[in-house]
């Protein structure tokens, strides 16, 4: 069987709260075989009756060892979130595997601009992209756009901040749907064509794009881009929510 596909017991080893309903858990994942920035995991809960559901996380650390971090955003009366949210305490075990995916992920290597666009919880795996970019030491310019619903609502907002003003090339512009920082030039609003343009990259850079969030977003947005020229085969997405949301 292939290494992705072992399922792997890893260990709770710290936590950190990103926002009032979202965590992050560092894990310890044996024999862990490493990750590419956008990756995701599947975690599986099991019961005393043997009762058993999975779910998938992106990976929000780049590759380091055998740690791997996961933020999750807790859904209210989720069956899975809530568990690792409120309940999964330090040096508790939780059964993993992956990692999963290659397609919706950054390498290194590549040269292109990259233009990173999230929609709430799908921070997560475009975090994941700007700490493989400063792990990996590229210059290769980054812009994150990224729409939550309150100022309340960004994850990693201390990290944004730092790397922000300490990453050379990598830019960061927010898009709050909901309520807007105080002094904010506009009133909240979706995201929409005016913002992307303003602080995407021009089609003509020829940028990758990876796009992530709940599916009516993550939709949306790759019309935008497309609509103001990107090359379809471009645009990479990833959807979290249940269809519709
Ligand atoms: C590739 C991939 C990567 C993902 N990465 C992350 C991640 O990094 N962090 C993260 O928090 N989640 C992530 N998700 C979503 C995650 O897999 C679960 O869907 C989410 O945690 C809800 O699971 P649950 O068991 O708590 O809720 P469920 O019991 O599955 O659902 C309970 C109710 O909430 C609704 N619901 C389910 N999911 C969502 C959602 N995402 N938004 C709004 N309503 C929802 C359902 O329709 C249902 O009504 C990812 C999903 C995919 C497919």
């Amino acid at each position: 069987m292939s290494a992705r596909l072992v399922w792997r017991v890893a260990r709770l080893t710290a936590i950190r709260d990103e926002t009032a309903t979202a965590r992050t858990l560092v894990l310890t994942v044996p024999d862990w075989p490493g990750h590419l920035a956008g990756q995701h995991v599947d975690v599986r809960l099991t019961a005393e009756d043997g009762y058993s559901t999975q779910r998938s996380y992106s990976i929000a650390s780049a590759a380091d060892g055998e740690t791997v971090e996961l933020t999750v955003q807790q859904v209210p009366d989720g069956e899975v979130s809530p568990y690792l949210g409120e309940v999964l305490s330090i040096g508790d075990p939780v059964e993993l595997r992956g990692p999963v995916g290659g397609y919706f992920a950054w390498r290194p290597e590549s040269t292109a601009p990259v233009l990173l666009i999230a929609g709430g919880s799908g921070i997560v795996p475009l975090m994941a992209m700007i700490r493989a970019r400063r792990a990996a030491g590229s210059r290769v310019p980054f812009r994150l756009i990224y729409s939550v619903r309150t100022p309340h609502d960004i994850y990693y907002a201390d990290e944004l901040r730092m790397r922000a003003r300490d990453d050379a090339g990598l830019d960061v512009a927010y898009a709050f749907t909901r309520a807007v920082p105080d002094g904010w030039p506009s009133p909240p609003r979706r995201l929409g064509v005016a913002e992307v343009n303003t602080h995407g990259w021009p089609a003509d850079f020829e940028p990758e794009c990876f796009i992530c969030g709940p599916t009516g977003f993550v939709e949306t947005v790759a019309d935008i881009l497309v609509a103001l020229g990107h090359d379809p085969q471009r645009v990479r997405t990833e959807r979290f929510g249940p269809s519709g949301a």
